[in-house]
């Protein structure tokens, strides 16, 4: 599921279109009446991850299914760098793991 902590969201710095707004490829991101942005409906989210590696300030984050986490509390979370994608896993009791992946640009054609 995916979870936008708006203590660190700040709005896009007030553009009109977010950009999670702008890439999720389900239309699923939209805005309240005050800017912020809202998932609905969540059970439509496939997990993309587009939205959290596209955030600025990685305000965006993915509770790991059931099946993969066992129990509550697990995460991941994702923040994007230039042409690296940061990821970090905490487990239910809160440890941590980072990994870094580059991007890997391709064209088909
Ligand atoms: S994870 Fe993908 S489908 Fe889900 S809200 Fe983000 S961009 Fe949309
Ligand atoms: S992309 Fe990040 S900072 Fe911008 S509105 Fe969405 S959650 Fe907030």
């Amino acid at each position: 599921m995916i979870t936008i902590d708006y203590n660190v969201c700040n709005r896009c710095s007030g553009a009109k279109e977010k950009r999670c707004e702008r890439i999720c490829p389900g239309n699923l991101i939209t805005q309240d009446g005050d800017g912020w942005p809202v998932v609905r409906p969540r059970e439509d989210c496939w997990a993309c991850t587009s939205c959290i590696k596209d955030c600025p300030v990685a305000a965006i984050s993915l509770r790991l299914p059931f099946q993969i986490e066992q129990g509550a509390g697990a995460s991941l979370n994702a923040s994007a760098t230039g042409d690296k994608t940061h990821w970090t896993i905490t487990d239910r009791r809160g440890k941590k793991e980072e990994f870094t992946l580059e991007v890997v640009k391709k064209c088909i054609s």
